[in-house]
C-alpha cells in the first residue's frame, strides 16, 4: 500500500494535528528561494521569468554548481555568470538559509541550532563531532504528530512539514558554519547525516525524499547514501518506498518487544504492530549484511530493560533473519518525563545478551545533554513563546475592554 503523504494520514495517539503539506513557502517579497529546487525546476523558473531556453539550460547548471558546490548565497559571487545578469537574478530569486535564532555548544563539542522558517516556525538541528566523523542530525518536521511517551518532541502541539528547502537548508547552514565549501569528498568534518531530529520523516515522505536526493547529488553536496540514515518509528506502508526511492540506511525505533509495552511507549504500534514492522524490515530493499538495519532501543528503567526482553529481541531478529544491529540509547530525561533511565548495569546486561547472540549492540553515549541536544530532547521554545504571546494578547484585550 502506498499511501500518499501529501494528504494527512490518520495517526494514533491522543492528539492528531494535521501537518500542512507544502512544497515551498511563498516569500513576502515574491522572490523565489532556489534552495531545495531540483535542477529542472530552477530551469523552468528561469524560462517562466523570460529567459531564452538555451540560456536557461546553461544558467541553471551554473546556479546549481554555485549553490550546492560552492555554497554561494549571492548572485554577484557567481563569476562565470555575466555581471549584467546579476541584478536580473537578484530581482527574481534568492538563495536562502534558515534563520538562526540561537546557536549553542555543549561541553562535549556537540552543537545545536535553533532555526526559524520564513513563516515563523521553529525547529532544531544538531551537529555531533567524533574523532573519525561528524554527524548532522536533521529535522524533518516542526514538532511531531506522533506521541512517543519518552520523547520531548512528541509533546509539541505545533506541527508542520518542513519543505525540501528547509531540510537541505540545515545541511547548507552546517557547511557554512563549519566552513566546508566548496563541497569536496575528503577531509570534511560533516561526513554523515541522520534524519533523527524533530519529526517523523516518513510522514513527510515527498519532501524528505526530494531533499535527500539533492543532498546525494554528486554535482552538489555529494554525500553518499551510505552515509545517510533515515530513522522511522515504524510507518510501515512507506518503508518499501523509502528503500526504493531514497535508498539510504534504515534505522527503526523499536524500543519494545511486546505489544503491550510498544503500544504504550510508541503509540503508532497500535496501527502497525511489531510483526508487521519486522516483516517490512525483512523486505527493505538494499538491506544485507554489509548494510544492516539499525534497531534503536531506548532503555527505560523497569519498562523495557529486562533480560527476558533482550532474549525476545534476539529471537525476533533471528525469526525474521534480519541483518541487524541494535543501538541501545540510555533514556535522556526531560522535565516531566514519565520514565527513568535504566541503570548502567542493566544496560550492560541487556547489551551482553544481544552481543552474545552474535548481534552488535553498542550503547550510545548521550551527547549534548547539557544543551538539550540529545536524542528525544529537541523541543523548541516556540510553544512557550506562543503561550506568552497569547497571554500578552489576552492582557491587551482586557486592557482595551476596561
Ligand atoms: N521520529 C523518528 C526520528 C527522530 S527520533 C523516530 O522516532 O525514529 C531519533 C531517535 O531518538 C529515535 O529512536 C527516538 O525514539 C529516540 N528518542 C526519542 N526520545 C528519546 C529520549 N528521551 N531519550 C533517548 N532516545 C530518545
Ligand atoms: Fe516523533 Fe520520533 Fe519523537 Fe516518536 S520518537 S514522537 S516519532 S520524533
Amino acid at each position: 500500500m502506498n499511501a500518499p503523504l501529501s494528504t494527512a494520514m490518520p495517526i494514533p495517539g491522543h492528539i492528531d494535528p494535521v501537518p500542512v503539506p507544502r512544497a515551498i513557502t511563498p516569500r513576502e517579497d515574491g522572490r523565489i528561494d532556489l534552495i531545495g529546487l531540483p535542477k529542472e525546476e530552477i530551469r523552468s523558473y528561469l524560462l517562466e521569468k523570460g529567459m531564452e531556453p538555451k540560456q536557461a539550460k546553461l544558467r541553471s547548471k551554473q546556479l546549481w554548481h554555485w549553490i550546492y558546490n560552492r555554497g554561494a548565497t549571492r548572485f554577484d559571487q557567481m563569476t562565470d555568470i555575466a555581471r549584467t545578469m546579476h541584478p536580473w537574478l537578484e530581482e527574481r530569486f534568492v538563495i536562502g538559509r534558515p534563520q538562526v535564532m540561537e546557536a549553542q555548544v555543549s561541553t562535549d563539542g556537540t552543537r545545536k541550532w535553533l532555526l526559524r522558517s520564513d513563516d515563523g516556525q521553529d525547529y532544531e538541528m544538531v551537529f555531533i563531532p567524533d574523532a573519525d566523523r561528524g554527524t548532522l542530525c536533521v529535522s524533518s518536521q516542526v514538532g511531531c504528530t506522533l506521541n512517543c511517551r519518552f520523547c520531548h518532541t512528541g509533546t509539541m502541539r505545533l506541527v508542520r512539514n518542513l519543505t525540501p528547502g528547509e531540510i537541505v537548508g540545515q545541511v547548507m547552514l552546517a557547511r557554512d558554519s563549519l566552513d566546508e565549501w566548496p563541497s569536496q569528498p575528503d577531509g570534511r568534518m560533516l561526513t554523515n547525516i541522520v534524519m533523527m531530529g524533530m519529526g517523523e520523516p516518513l510522514y513527510n515522505f515527498d519532501n524528505v525524499r526530494d531533499a535527500l536526493k539533492l543532498i546525494m547529488d554528486g554535482d552538489g553536496l555529494a554525500l553518499s547514501k551510505r552515509r545517510i540514515t533515515l530513522s522511522t518509528s515504524g510507518v510501515v506502508p512507506m518503508m518499501a518506498r523509502a528503500g526504493e526511492e531514497i535508498g539510504v540506511n534504515l534505522a527503526v525505533s523499536l524500543h519494545a518487544v511486546t505489544k503491550e509495552v510498544r503500544d504504550e511507549i510508541v503509540p503508532i504500534n497500535r496501527k502497525y504492530g511489531i510483526e508487521e514492522l519486522l516483516q517490512a524490515c525483512a523486505d527493505y530493499p538494499g538491506a544485507n549484511n554489509a548494510r544492516r538495519i539499525t534497531f534503536e532501543y531506548v532503555m527505560l528503567k523497569d519498562k523495557n530493560d529486562s533480560d527476558e526482553e533482550a532474549r525476545e529481541l534476539v529471537r525476533l531478529i533471528r525469526k525474521y533473519k534480519l541483518p541487524a544491529k541494535v543501538n541501545l540509547i540510555p533514556f535522556n530525561p526531560w522535565p516531566g518525563a514519565p520514565y527513568d533511565t535504566s541503570t548502567p548495569e542493566r544496560v550492560r546486561a541487556f547489551s551482553n545478551i544481544i552481543f552474545e547472540a552474535g548481534i552488535s549492540a553498542p550503547v550510545r553515549t548521550p551527547r549534548g545533554r547539557d544543551i538539550d541536544a540529545a536524542c528525544g530532547q529537541l523541543k523548541t521554545t516556540s510553544e512557550k513563546k506562543s503561550r506568552a504571546e497569547l497571554d500578552r494578547l489576552a492582557e491587551e484585550k482586557q486592557a482595551a475592554l476596561g
